[in-house]
């Protein structure tokens, strides 16, 4: 484990960015993602670490991860077992993460790389604290192979959440999003959902500190292959995760996200 996830995020160092992949048997799917990570990220000349948390998996995903580390000496493991789920795993790694920009994205690649400078910029110029992916809002590309089922379960689910925890935002399911270091050591801390939906509840912590919230259309290129398999049980569990979170964030009105940047932007 590459130091302890509490406080090594809140060490100042020079790496300019973080990028964490939650890893649940991903061993075939991360070798196809970090290379094209790595190019990007050099080719712009950025300084940057990976951090490979692996959520109890029972394949080879630590066993990859370390073996790419050996010509890549910015790419960190974290391991933990058992399997907590993606919540679980995107927190550890964005509370170790040391850049000053952090950012999570799945290790399917759903959403490219290069979608990454839009958002870098509207944290590094455009007056925001955070900057998140977004299938939801024009200019969006999704090549949208998921069954309409899901589609509309996500959408219904989507509208529960609007109602119930922080409006203002179209998509808040895209696992492409970036911010801060200091936002990250902020809003994670609170986050107290190991599901797949912890994003809301981040979503919600965010818009109650205050932080400006940039939601950017993606490209999405769906995955058949899922490691967040859905069925009518575990839609039930989701929809109780909903609740619970309220409970958690004592939540009344669903808070508002702020979407607007800082006036004193450059
Ligand atoms: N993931 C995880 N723990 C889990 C399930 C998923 O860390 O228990 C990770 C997974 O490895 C991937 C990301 O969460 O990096 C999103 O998973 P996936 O792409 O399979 O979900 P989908 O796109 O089908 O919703
Ligand atoms: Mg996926």
């Amino acid at each position: 484990m590459s130091g302890d996830p509490t406080t090594r995020g809140a060490e100042p160092t020079t790496i300019g960015l973080s990028v964490v992949i939650p890893a649940y048997n991903e061993e075939e799917r991360l070798k196809r993602a970090i290379p094209p990570i790595v190019r990007h990220l050099r080719a712009a000349n950025r300084t940057f670490e990976i951090i490979v948390v692996d959520d109890g998996s029972q394949d080879g995903t630590s066993a990859v991860t370390k073996k790419l580390a050996e010509s890549l000496p910015g790419l960190q493991l974290i391991s933990y077992r058992p399997n907590r789920g993606k919540g679980s795993a995107v927190r550890a790694g964005m509370l170790a993460a040391v850049g000053d920009l952090v950012l999570f994205t799945d290790a399917d690649q759903s959403t490219p790389i290069g979608e990454l400078d839009q958002l870098l910029a509207k944290i590094e110029h455009g007056g925001y604290d955070m900057a998140i992916g977004s299938r939801a809002i024009a200019g969006a590309e999704v090549e949208e192979t998921q069954g309409w089922h899901r589609v509309l379960a996500a959408k219904l689910f989507g509208g529960a959440s609007r109602l119930l925890t922080v409006r203002g935002i179209a998509d808040t399911q895209c696992g492409f999003k970036c911010m801060t270091r200091e936002v990250a050591q902020k809003v994670f801390p609170q986050v107290t959902s190991d599901t797949a939906i912890f994003d809301i509840e981040m979503l919600a912590v965010a818009a109650r500190e205050g932080y400006r919230i940039a939601e950017l259309p993606v490209t999405w290129v769906h995955d058949q292959d899922t490691r967040i398999p859905y069925d009518l049980r575990r839609a039930l569990r989701i929809w109780g995760e909903l609740f619970r979170i309220r409970r958690a964030q004592k939540i009344g009105w669903p808070l508002q996200a702020n979407t607007q940047p800082r006036r004193t932007a450059s």
